[in-house]
């Protein structure tokens, strides 16, 4: 290799510095995970060398053979780690390895605070690919040629992993990248084979391509003739092999993996952190063939209600990768799940169009969501009580993701349904089911009642439940921004109406005595005029004005009408910038209250309906149209 061109000097984007700081200044409290990140973007860069391949074969310049090396050199203390991928050009060397365009590690960035302590914990929770080189190295060197591009177009980039780099030309005969590690003195360890392929077998031993090291052999000490020799060493040999399984973890059965590999599987495969809850392993057989291997992780990540989230699938054909985040593969109410599916019947060229249409692709999307969603209702029937456990956590983290379900995947809506949990006017942990709720349905109950609010005390509160608590019917409290949206798809369940509390009149069927039926009737008569005059008065704001057996304590309270947009639905709906039609609520009024009864004899008429209707407005969680008006009324109200 030959200097042919002067070397260039750039600097590293301000965010990379700040990272080479942290990575080299914080106490890294696990420094062998360099190696399974360097090997990972090894195996990345044989993965795009196998995906571009398929429509340029002359990229393998008659080397199909993809592997990894890992050469240790204890003269010089480096420790190089070579792959025959798809290599590096000058610029993407430059770009690639000189700026972060990773978002998660962007995050990361924006999380730090300085503090050793805990920054050092988010590295944990992060992982900094390339740059935890730095960890053991005090120098690194990258040399690379890209695939199909002459030895002279090869690049060398090296860096103290300070404020810099430097870049040069040069020449390379092999194709692909070597990262040759210059090891700190506190970092020789890594210089001894035992302890690398350790760590190898520890965290890549599932990589689909070899990874390799030379081959030792033990030579004796040289002693005269006649004595026995007493020492020897192990010396390396000119032979390569694998000192990984080398076989896909998906491809082998589910009795030869361990649950320890399946969860460092899964770190290898999101880059995360943390344990994942369950997973689904399986070989499907029939309309297509595939193989899932589906997680379900301990924690949401922070994006997963914005556009940006995205799922969590890695698409491979035939063992070949194909493409991440393949989001047609599941729906996007699962998109938490990570994992990976192998089909047999795709083509290798597939594109993301044409997986939108693919009939196989539908049929392995609806597989996977049936696999999720009948191993969430595992855990959640579940008498052990680490399930229990795990399904507690799983409904903290995603309940709300999957009621989105209920609107998205009709299909599988009853089985949803059957996996949500939701607090109750007589209990407020989020823990009864619906077949909970039905089991307690009072005799004569003709429905599942609930009531959605912007928060549980809301609900709770809420005046429409003043005469559900008065004759102790249980109602379901529902206060997740998605519910009442999602309820808008659930009209029953196993065979039992669902009915919002706040919507249409209230029909108690049997739950209902003559004797009320009658004093409602007396009370609709009595009220006639004063109803008329409501109705004429609030004429701009509701749709109806009503005699209502719904309240017990408060004057009135507003109802949704059948089929129409609740008022926080309403509101949620213009917050997200949609058009809502303008509706009007239907106002019912307390026969009983004190307010209502006054409305009969006021000379202040206007005033005080409009105070009456202004404080159903507020009971909602809503605001008066006209603050001021309604304060001005309050007021003049009061001075009389
Ligand atoms: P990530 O692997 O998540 O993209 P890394 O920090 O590990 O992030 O690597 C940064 C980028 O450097 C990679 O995306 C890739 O473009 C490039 N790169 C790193 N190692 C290699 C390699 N061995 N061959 C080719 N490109 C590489
Ligand atoms: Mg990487």
């Amino acid at each position: 290799m030959s200097d042919q061109k002067s070397s260039q000097n750039y600097s590293f984007q301000a965010e990379v510095s700040q990272l080479l700081h942290l990575v080299t200044h914080s106490l890294y409290s696990n420094p062998e995970i360099f190696l399974r990140e360097l090997v990972s973007n090894a195996s990345d860069a044989c993965d795009k060398l196998r995906f571009e391949g398929i429509n340029h074969p002359e990229l393998y310049e008659n080397d199909p053979d993809v592997h990894v090396r890992i050469a240790l050199d204890d003269i010089n203390k480096t420790i190089t780690i070579s792959d025959n991928g798809i290599g590096l050009t000058e610029q993407e060397a430059i770009d690639n390895l000189g700026t972060i365009a990773k978002s998660g590690t962007k995050d990361f960035m924006s999380k730090l605070t300085g503090d050793q302590k805990s920054d050092a914990q988010l590295i944990g929770q992060f992982g900094v690919g390339f740059y935890s080189g730095f960890i053991v190295a005090d120098k690194i060197v990258v040399e690379s040629r890209r695939a199909g591009a002459e030895e002279g177009q090869s690049v060398r980039w090296t860096s103290g992993g300070t404020g810099d780099f430097e870049v040069e030309q040069i020449t390379k005969a092999s194709r692909g990248t070597d990262i040759i590690l210059h090891l700190r003195e506190d970092a020789l360890d890594y210089l001894q084979s035992q302890k690398v392929k350790q760590i190898v077998n520890k965290y890549s031993d599932h990589i689909s391509l070899p990874i390799q090291m030379q081959k030792e052999v033990w030579q004796e000490e040289e002693v005269a003739e006649g004595e026995t020799p007493t020492g020897g060493q192990m010396v390396k040999t000119d032979e390569w092999e694998a000192i990984n399984s080398a076989s896909a973890l998906w491809t082998r059965s589910k009795s030869e993996v361990t649950d320890e590999q399946y969860v460092e599987f899964y770190k290898n495969l999101t880059h995360a952190y943390d344990e994942p809850l369950a997973w689904s392993h399986n070989r499907v057989e029939g309309n297509t063939e595939y193989t899932q291997l589906l997680y379900i992780p301990s924690k949401a990540p922070h994006d997963i209600f914005t556009r940006e989230a995205k799922a969590g699938i890695k698409l491979y054909v035939k063992r070949v990768f194909i493409m991440d985040d393949a989001d047609n593969l599941i729906p996007n109410y699962l998109r938490f799940v990570q994992g990976v599916v192998d089909s047999a019947d795709l083509p290798l060229n597939v594109s993301r169009e044409l997986l939108q249409e693919s009939r196989d692709v539908k049929l392995i999307r609806e597989g996977n969501a049936r696999r999720i969603l009948t191993l969430i209702d595992g855990l959640a029937k579940s008498e052990d009580e680490k399930d229990q456990e795990k399904f507690k956590q799983f409904y903290a983290e995603f309940g709300s993701v999957l009621k989105e379900g209920l609107g998205e995947d009709t299909g599988n809506r009853d089985r949803i349904l059957k996996i949500l949990r939701f607090a109750t006017s007589t209990n407020e942990d989020i823990t009864t089911s619906l077949a909970d709720y039905k089991a307690r349905m009072k005799d004569g109950q003709k429905a599942i009642y609930y009531v959605t609010a912007d928060s549980l005390l809301a609900a709770k509160n809420s005046p429409q439940l003043e005469l559900f608590k008065k004759k102790g019917i249980e109602v379901l409290l529902m206060a997740d921004r998605v519910d009442e949206w999602a309820m808008n798809f659930v009209h029953e369940f196993d065979g039992v109406v669902m009915q919002s509390i706040a919507k249409g009149a209230v029909d108690l069927g049997d739950l209902q005595d003559a004797e009320e039926k009658k004093a409602l009737e007396q009370a609709q008569a009595e009220f006639k005029p004063v109803v008329d005059k409501l109705t004429e008065a609030l004429k701009d704001k509701t749709k109806d004005v009503r005699v209502t057996t719904r309240l017990v304590d408060s004057p009135a309270c507003l109802v949704t009408n059948e089929g129409e947009l609740s008022p926080q639905l309403a509101r949620m709906l213009k917050q997200a910038g949609q058009a809502v039609p303008d509706m009007k609520p239907t106002l019912e009024i307390n026969p009983e209250h004190p307010l209502v009864k006054k409305l009969a004899e006021t000379v202040q008429f206007d005033d005080l309906a409009n105070v009456i209707f202004d404080q159903a407005v507020i009971a909602e969680g809503g605001l008066p149209e006209d603050p001021a008006a309604y304060v001005k009324r309050i007021n003049s109200l009061l001075v009389k």
